[in-house]
């Protein structure tokens, strides 16, 4: 039987995304829901809820989830740190990938971070320039998000050593702090910078998608491998085997 997701936020550009990867795939369509739409009736013919929609909607997605006990790939970004530790204990109740980013490429950036940070030690400034399109609605981005966590927990930083933009007479640079800088415009579908500048020399890894697709297809690869898992909470790390 080929896998049936039921698709939230559908009317969206990831919806579109998603229905074009899923024929692309062999993936079965077996709801399609957006604002208004009754998501159980959905669930009924789908193993899996596929939600790249607004993070209002994810307490009522994972609700629903777990009552009717189908898996969950959760692309929707936005969440406060408060907001997704509650909702995390609820995501947990089923398999669930929640991800803010399905691309490979950007997967690969997370590790290639993560070895950066701990080799360079806190000499070099850490700074996260993020671009996307003018329709985006959170920022920073979810994948800044996760590139700013994994730096923080190499460096044992707390949230409090965050910057966002600068302005003003904000005084040197300490070594403690990590930028994170939000620039918005146009169609970009996603730009990603991590950069580690010393007194010498400066390391940027850079990651640029062009097309939706990437997503959507990295979310399809996680809904077919998470209907085999037991419940809990896994990322994109897990289904590429990159932990
Ligand atoms: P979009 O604004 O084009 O689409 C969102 C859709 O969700 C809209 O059709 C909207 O009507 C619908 N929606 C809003 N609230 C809803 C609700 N309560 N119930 C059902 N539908 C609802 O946005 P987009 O570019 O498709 O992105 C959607 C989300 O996915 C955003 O949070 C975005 O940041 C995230 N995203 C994540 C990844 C990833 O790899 N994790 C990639 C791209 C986008």
């Amino acid at each position: 039987m080929p896998l049936s997701i039921l698709i939230n936020g559908s009317r969206g550009r990831m919806g579109h995304a998603l229905a074009a990867a899923a024929q692309e795939m062999g993936v079965t369509i077996g709801g399609a829901v957006d604002v208004g739409d009754d998501i159980a009736a959905g669930l009924a013919h789908s193993d899996v809820v596929v939600d790249f929609s607004s993070h209002q909607a994810t307490r009522a997605v994972l609700e629903l989830a777990v009552a009717s006990n189908k898996a969950v790939v959760l692309g929707t970004t936005g969440h406060s740190a408060d907001e997704k530790k509650r909702l995390l204990a609820l995501a947990a109740k089923v398999p669930c990938v929640w991800a803010g980013n399905f691309s490979v490429g950007v997967n690969l950036l997370f590790a290639l971070t993560r070895r950066a940070a701990s080799i360079l030690g806190s000499d070099y400034d850490a700074e996260v320039v993020e671009m996307h399109h003018r329709f985006k609605k959170d920022a920073p981005s979810g994948t800044a998000a996760r590139l700013l966590e994994i730096i923080l927990e190499e460096r044992k930083l707390t949230a409090a050593a965050l910057r966002h933009g600068r302005e003003g007479i904000v005084g040197e640079r300490t070594a403690t702090e990590v930028g994170i800088h939000a620039l918005r415009g146009g169609d970009v579908v996603g730009d990603h910078t991590v950069m580690f500048a010393a007194l010498g020399e400066r390391i940027e890894l850079t990651h640029k998608a062009s097309d939706r697709g990437i997503f959507a297809r990295g979310a399809l690869r996680a809904a077919q491998w998470v209907v085999q898992q037991k419940p809990g909470v896994y990322d994109m790390q897990d289904v590429l085997g990159l932990k």
